[in-house]
Formats: structure tokens, C-alpha cells, sequence
């Protein structure tokens, strides 16, 4: 069993970002994830926070390459015929600082990974874990990774495996679950034998919409979202899934001689929280700690923020400060997202945008769509009934 510093599990955003800061104070980091490096994630949106670059300003340079100013979606019947195709552009193409941008995922995950190895963190990616105890005093892990096996002591373990949470569940921490919208969207990717078209698309079909969004130069996110009471429970989710899709012309059409790569993956829009982020042994990071919603949530910020929260933390051995600092900042989130939503002339448009596999981009482009009739001389309600017009013209 060899000793180490500190044990990160998972390779996203804030195990890369938790293990670049304590590798940067001298800690001897062994990061371990289940990918083999990053995985492919949708298209976000971020408001460019650009002392996100781990201390290193090439590491922030490199990130740029990631962000993107100008984005398109467009809205159509399931037979594709284009209804509305709303366009975020901008005059310049100059990221600035505190910008909202659309975020290459993969890439920018990709520049974290290799910042994180640029500073000396020890990966072992498609990693299995067998074992993994916890005393008040060290850890224990023992995990599989590309055909061998390891085992692995420190007194600290940094849990970064996003919604997986796997140390949470492990232990069998408190959490705090509620679902946030009755809609359940079921979603798979697919490698196309041709170039993908990269635009996002929102189908209409009856009862929901399905979507196709772009994530690499041959693959792409196809899912649908509908009502949960619309849907057979009893029904098997390939069966269903095949069948929605077949529902659009436009979707088949594309999507002919493509092969499908992951299973077909059902998702909700709920919110959780572990309320004990933080123990002598451990601490929980980004999603794993807390996972608000996809919309609302900026889900990039938190996970850069608990990451840096949580490597204070361990450098100078204070769990309670890095608890606190986490509840602090969901407090301020729900009340200045949530509550603002809820009293906002928002209201309406952007719950007809809560589901679980949308990026926030498509409801940041009806209200783009909005400003700018609001900017052209119109009164807010007439927005609303505008950005509301599109939409119906195109889901209903
Ligand atoms: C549909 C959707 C849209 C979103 N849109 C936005 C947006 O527009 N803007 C925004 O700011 N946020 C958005 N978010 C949230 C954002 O994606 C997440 O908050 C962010 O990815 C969290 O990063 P993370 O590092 O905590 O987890 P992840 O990025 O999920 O990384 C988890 C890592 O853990 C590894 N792992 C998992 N299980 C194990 C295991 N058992 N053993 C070892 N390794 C494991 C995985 O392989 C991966 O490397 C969205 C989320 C969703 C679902």
C-alpha cells in the first residue's frame, strides 16, 4: 500500500481544478476517475470568471480557446422545417471578463486536465474502485486501473465524481433531494457517418420536443424531453426512446446509418445537497457537494469555487471554514437566482425551459430574443408575448 497526500476521485472540472491548487502547494495528488479523461459534456454557458485559471495565466490563455461568443438555435417541426433560429452574436469575438459565453466542454475540460498534469497531479484514469475505507484519521483505497490493480493511503479523500456523488452514497451522507419539474428527458449519443451540422435544434412534437445538439465533429446528443405522466412506466426506455425519435422525419433522417454510443440515459431535473460537504477525512466537491439545477445554477462556478474552498481547507486543516463556505454560497445562490426567477417577468418562459438536458444557453436565447424587441422600442410585455410566440410556434 503506497501513502500519498491527498486521493481526488473524478476527473471533471473540480477534481482537476482541487487537484491542480493542493498539487501547486506541494501535496502529492493521485487523481483517479472512471473516464479516460474527460467525458463528452453539452455545450454551456459561463459567465467568463477569468481568475478561474488555477493560479496560471498560459492555463487562462489555453481556456480562452474553449469560449466562444456567438451561438445559434434553431426551433422547427418534426418534419425540420425551419420555424425560428434565434442567434446570440456579438460585435466582437474578444472574451472579456465577466462575459457570458458558450463553453466548448470538451476542449475546456480537456485544458483543465492537462493543467492539472502540467502541475504534477498522478492520474489513473478508467479506474474501477473495489474497496474504500474511511477512519477518523486516513483513507483506504483500492481500485482497478487499465488492468492493474492499486491500493492507496492518505488522510484525506476529495470526492469530485459529479452527480455519481460516489462518497456520499457511500457513506450514506444526509442529502437534501427535491425534484424540480415533472418533465423527464431520455438522451443518447451518436457518432454520424457524415459531419455533424453544428447547430442546436429543439424539435416540436406532440406533448414535448426532442433535441440534437452538436458536441464533436461527428457526434451528437439526441434526447427527448416529455411529461412524466405521458410516459408508460412500464415501458422500456430504448423502446420509447426509438419510438419519440421516430416521431421526426428530420431526426430519422439524420440519424440513418448512425451508431448509438452510450445506453439510452433517463434524466430529471432535481436538485440535491449533501449538508455534510465536509468531515476530518473528507471533503465533497462540485456536483458532488451540491447540483442545484442545470439551469439556473451556474454549476462551472461552483465547481471552481469549491475546489479552490476545499484545498484552503486542507491546507490548513479546517473541514468547519470549508462547510460554511459551501453553505454560504448556495444561500446566495437560491436567493439571488431562485427568488429572482420566481418575482421576474421571467417566470413563465424560462419554467417552460426547465428540463434536465437542455444546456442554459436556449433559454438565455429566447431572452436575448427578447431584449432585443424590448431594445427596439417595444414594452416588456409585448417581449414576453414575442419570445412566448416563438416558442409555441415551435413546440406546440
Ligand atoms: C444538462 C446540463 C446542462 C448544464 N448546463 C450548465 C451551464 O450551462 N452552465 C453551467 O455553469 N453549468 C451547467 N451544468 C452543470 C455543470 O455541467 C456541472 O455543474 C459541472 O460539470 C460539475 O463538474 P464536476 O467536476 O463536479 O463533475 P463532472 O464534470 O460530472 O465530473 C465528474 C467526474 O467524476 C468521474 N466519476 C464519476 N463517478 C466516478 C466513480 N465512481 N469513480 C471514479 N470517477 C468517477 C467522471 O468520470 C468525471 O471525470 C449543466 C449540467 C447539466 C446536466
Amino acid at each position: 500500500m503506497r501513502e500519498i497526500d491527498v486521493i481526488v476521485l473524478g476527473s471533471g472540472i473540480s477534481g482537476c481544478a482541487t487537484s491542480a491548487y493542493l498539487s501547486q502547494k506541494g501535496f502529492k495528488v493521485a487523481m483517479i476517475s472512471r473516464d479516460a479523461g474527460t467525458a463528452y459534456h453539452l455545450p454551456e454557458s459561463w459567465i467568463y470568471n477569468s481568475s478561474c485559471n488555477m493560479g496560471n495565466p498560459k492555463v487562462g490563455e489555453r481556456l480562452l480557446s474553449a469560449l466562444k461568443k456567438n451561438s445559434s438555435c434553431v426551433f422547427c417541426s418534426a418534419s425540420g422545417q425551419q420555424t425560428i433560429e434565434i442567434k446570440v452574436k456579438s460585435s466582437s469575438n474578444e472574451v472579456e471578463y465577466g462575459d457570458l459565453v458558450h463553453v466548448d466542454r470538451n476542449l475546456f475540460d480537456q485544458v483543465l486536465l492537462e493543467a492539472a498534469l502540467d502541475s504534477g497531479v498522478e492520474f489513473f484514469p478508467k479506474s474501477i474502485i473495489k474497496s474504500c475505507e474511511l477512519s477518523s484519521i486516513s483513507v483506504n483505497i483500492s481500485y482497478d486501473s487499465q488492468s492493474c490493480s492499486y491500493e492507496l493511503v492518505a488522510p484525506i479523500i476529495v470526492d469530485a465524481t459529479g452527480k455519481t456523488a460516489y462518497l456520499s452514497q457511500h457513506l450514506e451522507l444526509p442529502v437534501e433531494e427535491q425534484k424540480l419539474d415533472q418533465r423527464i428527458a431520455l438522451f443518447s449519443h451518436f457518432e454520424l457517418p457524415s459531419e455533424v451540422i453544428h447547430e442546436m435544434r429543439i424539435i416540436a412534437i406532440e406533448g414535448g420536443y426532442l433535441f440534437s445538439i452538436p458536441l464533436s465533429k461527428n457526434r451528437i446528443s439526441i434526447g427527448c424531453v416529455l411529461a412524466e405522466n405521458s410516459l408508460d412506466p412500464s415501458a422500456p426506455s430504448d423502446k420509447l426512446f426509438s419510438n419519440t425519435i421516430a416521431l421526426s422525419s428530420y431526426l430519422t433522417n439524420m440519424l440513418e446509418g448512425a451508431k448509438r454510443v452510450l445506453p439510452i440515459i433517463p434524466a430529471k431535473n432535481y436538485r440535491r445537497v449533501c449538508v455534510e460537504p465536509a468531515g476530518s477525512c473528507y471533503r465533497l466537491v462540485g456536483d458532488a457537494a451540491a447540483f442545484l439545477d442545470p439551469f439556473f445554477s451556474p454549476g462551472i462556478d461552483f465547481a471552481f469555487f469549491s475546489a479552490e474552498q476545499a484545498a484552503a481547507s486542507i491546507v490548513q486543516n479546517t473541514p468547519e471554514s470549508y462547510t460554511k463556505a459551501i453553505q454560504n454560497w448556495l444561500k446566495n445562490q437560491q436567493s439571488s437566482v431562485y427568488q429572482n426567477i420566481e418575482k421576474s417577468l421571467w417566470n413563465d418562459i424560462l419554467k417552460l425551459f426547465a428540463d434536465p438536458h437542455l444546456p442554459l444557453q436556449i433559454p438565455l436565447m429566447l431572452t436575448q430574443a427578447f431584449t432585443s424587441v424590448v431594445r427596439d422600442g417595444c414594452s416588456y410585455s409585448n417581449g414576453i408575448q414575442v419570445a412566448r410566440g416563438a416558442y409555441a410556434t415551435a413546440v406546440h
